[in-house]
């Protein structure tokens, strides 16, 4: 470093850092929804401020050599412990090991006080080091191994931070171990630490950002009770123009109005998801489907001749058909009516082909329901 500041105003210092990331992660908690694992980083933050807290004070001397050695190794390695925990739990993987979250800490500390290591400056660092080290490295990885299910902005700056922070310890640990005389010394490296310590602050406040606005999308978008998609999503997942050459079919449950009046609303919803879900479970990479409203569902068959749509739409017919949903112990049976638009020009409107489909599916009811009907009136009969 071009200007010298001594371990101990470095180890004050770096206390801000992880007061101030702590504080951040806390309010972002509170705000959150879902707040996965935030409370363990705040609280490793915290411990490691305490732990970097008595460190400065015992480089001081304003504290017995033999407290703060002994403390400061417990609070720094149970905080990076608890950091990896933390990463863990926020990438949905809650069962952290806690054998090793508290094994680790206790082991040093009980070693320490056994064997009185902690009284040996390069001993203690060692300890401490190595297991910043592994858990930072651990936490890279947590979050490093999500991102192709949730690619999420932040995601790999955190695993950089992460990783520039174990990089660090590691390069002085190598330097304790060897006894390598550097310029990089402690002090230079907590000072980088600081701001590691900021990074990693803000990019856990900026993933739990992104995931909350990326949670929100999804439930816009979403229908609560099936779980498949709503009309809007359906509507913003067609392309632009309709493509000659693909397909929207409208389904349309039979005689449901029955199932809910005799079953009741929650056997009624049951069918409904059970339904969806069968749909959902048939469909080509690349069909979208989606509840369109009420007992009716919406699907578009991208690349699609007429003919192969409706062999689509007549397989779905007959997935419903083949469909027993158990309510009560008793096996409740449905059929649906599947009306279909087949486009074979581009010059009209979605809205003008998914109409054509609902009145295909109209045609299909009056002709006695439980078919597939192409809105030039082709129909497939059950
Ligand atoms: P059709 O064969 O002519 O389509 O007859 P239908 O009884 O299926 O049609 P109708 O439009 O008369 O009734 C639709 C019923 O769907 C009425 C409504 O209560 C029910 N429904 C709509 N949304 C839901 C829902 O979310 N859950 C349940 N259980 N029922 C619903
Ligand atoms: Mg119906
Ligand atoms: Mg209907």
């Amino acid at each position: 470093m071009p200007f010298k500041i001594d371990l101990a105003t470095v180890l004050l210092l770096h206390t801000t850092s992880l007061i101030a990331g702590a504080l951040g992660i806390l309010n972002i908690r509170r705000k959150s929804p879902v707040s996965r694992g935030l409370g363990r980083l705040a609280f490793a933050l915290t411990s490691l401020a305490c732990g970097a807290t008595l460190a400065g004070l015992g480089e001081q001397a304003a504290i017995p050599h033999w407290l703060w050695t002994h403390l400061s190794l417990l609070l720094g390695t149970s905080g990076y412990a608890l950091l990896w925990a933390g990463m863990r739990a926020m990438s949905g993987r809650r069962r952290a090991l806690r054998s090793v979250i508290v094994l680790v800490p206790v082991v040093w500390f009980l070693a320490g006080i056994v064997t009185e290591f902690t009284a040996t400056d390069a001993l203690r660092a060692s300890a401490f080091h190595l297991t910043a080290v592994s858990f930072l490295a651990a936490s890279a990885v947590e979050i490093w191994k999500d991102r192709r299910s949730e690619p999420l902005h932040s995601r790999l700056a955190l695993v950089a931070c992460l990783a520039a922070s174990a990089a660090i310890y590691a390069t002085r640990l190598v330097c304790i171990v060897g006894d390598i005389r550097t310029s990089f010394d402690m002090a230079t490296a907590f000072f980088l630490q600081i701001f590691c310590n900021f990074a990693i602050a803000i990019l856990v406040i900026a993933l739990a950002r992104e995931r909350a606005e990326a949670d929100l999308r999804l439930a816009a978008q979403t229908d609560a009770l099936t779980g498949v998609g709503n009309r809007r999503w359906f509507l913003e997942r067609l392309p632009p123009r309709p493509l000659p050459g693909s397909a929207v079919a409208i389904l349309d449950l039979d005689r449901f109005k029955e199932i809910n009046d005799r079953f009741g609303h929650p056997a009624g919803d049951r069918v409904l998801t059970a339904f969806a879900k069968t749909v959902q479970g048939h469909l080509r990479k690349g069909d979208v489907f989606a509840r369109y409203g009420g007992e009716e569902f919406v699907l578009f068959l991208p690349a699609v001749s007429a003919g192969r749509a409706m062999e689509i739409a007549e397989r779905l017919r007959k997935r419903a058909e083949g469909l027993a949903i158990d309510i009560d112990g008793l096996p409740v049976r449905i059929t649906v009516s599947i009306g279909i638009a087949w486009v074979d020009t581009g010059t009209r409107p979605w809205e003008a082909w998914i109409q054509a489909a609902d009145r295909a599916c109209y045609a299909a009811k009056r002709a006695g329901r439980n078919r597939v009907t192409r809105h030039d009136g082709q129909a497939m009969a059950a």
